[in-house]
């Protein structure tokens, strides 16, 4: 695959990501936000795999942003063999109270920036005939739980299509569809898992660790853990009304507004 372009790099899942793929010896390149994090990842990552880390910090709603990391993607110095895209943010705010610039850059950010990056990654890659791309979903896309089961509903729908696009092609789209996993995502998003059952949680090395074989046998859609396996299967025969009376959106923490979208 060799370098690989991971979003959201700077914590959770994009962090193990990179340690992963790094330790595995692909060359990364970074981006997020946090150009701090970033450029300390990078440097242990050098010093620990004896890999080359590029940084790339970006607000991924900000088009001008998106734009560079799409060159990145196109660029033949170093050609990236893997995206990931997944950069992501829990929102927890009903839709119809809820602010609506803060619903848009959650849409930018895991709906139109996925497209975007795609698109780069898979014209330069199906031009040198090989190429992974890796888009994080999420399990909330087979529910009814708001915008963000809406954007990863998106992101599956989008993969598949992308991936049997590419068939022959040499290149590969996959969609990794996580559940609760510990990261910073529900303390950012200020969302209250206090009710969730332990037995609900998984570990953001065992998620990327299953994504990362899936992706290297070709397969298109990865659902970690025969736990969120079962759910799967189940939420994808269920009634929709039984879908729907599922789970939603709770008051966040504090009843704050989230702070970071
Ligand atoms: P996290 O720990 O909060 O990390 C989110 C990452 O996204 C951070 O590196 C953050 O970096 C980056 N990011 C957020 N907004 C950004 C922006 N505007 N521009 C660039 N980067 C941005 O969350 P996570 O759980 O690892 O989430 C990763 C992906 O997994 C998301 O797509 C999420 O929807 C999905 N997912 C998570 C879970 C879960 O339970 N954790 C379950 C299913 C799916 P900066 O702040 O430095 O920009």
């Amino acid at each position: 695959m060799g370098t690989a372009l991971v979003t959201g790099a700077s914590a959770g899942l994009g962090l193990e990501f990179a340690w992963q793929l790094a330790t595995a010896r692909h060359d990364v390149v970074l981006v997020a936000r946090d150009e701090g994090r970033l450029t300390r990842l990078a440097g242990q990552l050098e010093a620990a795999a004896g890999v080359r880390a590029e940084v790339l910090p970006a607000d991924l709603t900000d088009h001008a942003d998106v734009a560079r990391v799409a060159d990145r993607l196109r660029s033949d110095e170093r050609p990236v063999g893997l995206l990931v895209n997944n950069a992501g943010l829990g929102l927890n705010q009903g839709f119809v109270d809820g602010d609506v610039a803060a619903e848009e850059r959650a849409l930018e950010l895991m709906v139109r920036t996925v497209m975007v990056l795609s698109h780069a990654a898979a014209g330069a890659m199906t031009a040198r005939g090989r190429g992974a791309i890796l888009n994080v979903g999420s399990v909330a896309g087979l529910t009814a739980t708001g915008t963000y089961a809406a954007h990863k509903a998106w992101v599956r729908v989008f993969t598949e299509a992308l991936a049997r696009e590419l068939k022959g092609t040499g290149v590969t789209a996959t969609v990794v569809a996580p559940g609760f996993t510990h990261t910073e995502f529900h303390e950012r998003g200020r969302i209250d898992t206090g009710h969730y059952p332990a037995a609900a949680w998984l570990d953001a090395e065992d998620v990327v660790a299953a994504a990362l074989a899936d992706v290297r046998r070709g397969a298109v859609l990865s659902t970690p853990s025969l736990r969120y396996k079962a759910v799967s299967a189940l939420l994808r025969v269920a009634p929709r009304s039984a879908v729907r009376a599922f789970g939603g959106y709770r008051r966040p923490l504090e009843d704050a507004p989230a702070t970071d979208a």
